[in-house]
């Protein structure tokens, strides 16, 4: 039996045109139109795509959006300074600095001096102590974007076994906090590089997700059979293919459904990011 596909590409499309209603609503209603600035550094040529597909996104739905490029030789005081200019724009209501850095400068530093009302992305010391307080106001839009997928396919999580393989900052730790909130319920194991037998660990899960950035990590057999298995992984092949983290053609066989790479968490990532500048708008 082969598993069902979770479309990432169509709920993103589906919910896109739900946020460009609502930002027409809040438009007019009086209110401001939702404005996101993306600061890109260097010349990373993964970075560029990601950026652009992210203001293309903004377009779609009726957000503003702003670039701001710097040389890939900026300090760390030159782009504190940037940031510092966004956090008191009235017209920018969530600030995305796309990472990775260049090498000098701090990012931790970075990601900490962005105003917490605009922290769209969800990095900052203050969302995610939220987050891990149970009072989430931006959560990491790679999380959001599996909670979401779950969610609309009616995917229960309460009382589940997730079992989660890579522990970041930006994908795995947020997303055991998040599914471990009261209401979501479910029960958390995070997989990491220390893992002893990370095969037994996911062959226990009701729901498996995979963000370690190796590709087709997680094979048939590792997989409960009936297990739904979210792929965040996306790894370029040397034919130039983007792959995720899991084995699909071999693991859609044993699991329940199961996202592809691409058009699976990806465009998700890119709805939340969306959907978190709106209700930066919002609050403001
Ligand atoms: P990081 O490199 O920051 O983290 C990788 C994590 O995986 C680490 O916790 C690491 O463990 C763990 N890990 C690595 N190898 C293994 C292994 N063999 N077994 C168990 N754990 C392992 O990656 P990110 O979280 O930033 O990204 C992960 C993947 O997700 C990448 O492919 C990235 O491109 C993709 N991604 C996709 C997004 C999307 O929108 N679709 C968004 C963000 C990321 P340790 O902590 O011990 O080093």
């Amino acid at each position: 039996m082969s598993a069902t596909i979770l479309d990432g590409k169509a709920l993103a499309q589906t919910m896109q045109a739900e946020l460009a209603a609502e930002v027409e609503a809040l438009v007019g209603a009086g209110g401001p139109r939702p404005g996101l600035a993306a600061v890109l550094v260097g010349e990373n040529s993964a970075s560029k795509l990601y950026v652009g597909n992210k203001r293309r996104a903004c377009e779609r739905v009726g957000i503003a959006s702003w670039l701001h490029e710097l040389p890939g030789r900026t300090t760390t005081e030159e782009l504190l300074a940037l940031v510092g200019e966004l956090n008191r724009a009235e017209e920018v209501h969530g600030i995305l600095v796309q990472l990775p850095l260049p090498r000098q400068i701090d990012e931790s530093a970075i990601v900490d001096a962005v105003a917490p009302l605009k922290d769209v992305d969800g990095f900052g010391p203050t969302s995610l102590g939220l987050l891990t307080a149970g009072r989430p106001r931006f959560v990491a839009c790679t999380p959001a974007g599996v909670l979401e997928v779950l969610r609309r396919h009616q995917i229960a999580t309460a009382g589940k076994h997730v079992v989660i393989v890579g522990r970041s900052n930006i994908v795995g730790k947020p997303l055991a906090l998040l599914l471990s909130q009261k209401g979501i319920d479910a029960t958390v194991t995070v997989c990491h590089s220390r893992t002893r037998d990370v095969g037994a660990l996911t062959r226990q899960a009701d729901v498996v997700v995979m963000a370690i950035g190796q590709a087709e990590y997680l094979k048939a057999d590792m997989v409960k059979p009936g297990a739904v298995v979210i792929d965040v992984g996306t790894n370029r092949t040397a034919d130039n293919k983007w792959v995720g983290d899991v084995d699909f053609a071999r693991v859609r066989e044993v699991a329940g459904a199961i996202t592809p790479v691409p058009g699976g968490i990806g465009p998700m990532t890119i709805t939340m990011l969306l959907h978190n500048t709106l209700q930066a708008a919002r609050k403001k």
